[in-house]
């Protein structure tokens, strides 16, 4: 549970995931009421009425029956699946970039948390091909939640990155960074990977002093999400500054600043002649910074 009444897009998923079900449901598939989200190389694809979640008698069999197939629960009674389709299986069907898909809220927001969860798995899947013991190639099995090494035996789970990420502040201002790959004016909360064997105050806290060269105390947990690109969990931070001096390291970020709460006020108002963007709604940034502002 978050600590504090907000929920971050990525977290609202309407499916019941049924664990149970996972050790024989790809040979029980129901066509008439099985539900598909096909995903191909980073693109969601669409069928003929622009719809992400389509139903067997619309899928080619050899689609059906030879793709890397994932259960992800059950809404209603209609089992939902990922499928995992080649780009040659894909030129059949409209492909949207799954950033551009979620940016562009061509799904539901309550649904987002699907997406999350299925691009998570196929992206493990297809980074996990063979068995980190003993290198051999491993079988999805269990309806797509466990690769099993047929030659050591070792079962592979599905792995999430842990990132922090920190609404930093000092007094009525706030820390904001640009990293090297952002679009113009676009700024964020810092963030950066939890190492093992930290915990998540000190991982924040190094992060903060690396990037920035700021020194933070009193790091309190606020809210955290799932991010699908590909797979990690964000956990949302509030960590306040000793002071404003800055040093930044610019091999991780191109631009770091201060700015007022007044100014972050105005942009999240709809105010384009400052010197920043804020992050768009699904980023957990942006519930970070909301949080500031109403807090
Ligand atoms: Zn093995």
């Amino acid at each position: 549970m978050n600590a504090i009444d907000t929920q971050p897009l990525f977290t609202l998923n309407p499916l019941d995931r049924m664990d149970h079900l996972r050790g024989d449901i790809l040979a029980n598939r129901n066509p008439a009421t099985d539900k598909y989200l096909l995903l191909s190389k980073g693109n969601v694809l669409l069928n003929s009425s622009k719809e992400c979640f389509i139903s067997a008698a619309e899928l080619p069999e050899t689609l059906l029956n030879d793709s890397l197939c994932v259960f992800l629960g059950d809404k209603e009674d209609h089992h939902y699946f990922t499928l995992d389709v080649t780009p040659e299986q894909a030129e059949q069907f409209d492909a949207i970039p799954l950033r551009a898909f979620v940016m562009e809220q061509m799904l539901p927001e309550d649904q987002l948390g699907i997406l999350a969860e299925a691009n998570s798995l196929l992206s493990w899947h297809h980074s996990h091909g063979f068995c980190a013991r003993c290198g051999v190639k491993s079988k999805a099995v269990h309806g797509g939640w466990r690769r099993d090494c047929p030659s050591c035996e070792t079962e592979h789970f599905p792995r999430t990155d842990p990132v922090v990420i920190m609404l930093v502040t000092h007094g009525d201002k706030c820390l904001l960074g640009r990293g090297h790959n952002f679009a113009e004016r676009r700024f964020s909360c810092l963030a950066g990977f939890m190492e093992p064997g930290e915990t998540i105050a000190q991982a924040a806290l190094r992060e903060l002093w690396e990037e920035a060269g700021v020194k933070g105390k009193n790091v309190r947990y606020l809210f955290d999400q799932p991010w699908p690109f590909p797979s990690n969990l964000m956990i949302g931070v509030h960590i306040e500054a000793q002071d404003t001096q800055l040093t930044i390291d610019y091999n991780e970020l191109q631009e770091v600043m201060w700015v007022s709460k007044a100014d972050v006020k105005a942009v999240a108002a709809g105010d384009d002649d400052k010197a920043f963007l804020l992050p768009p709604r699904v980023a957990i940034a942006r519930n970070l910074l909301d949080h500031w502002l109403n807090d």
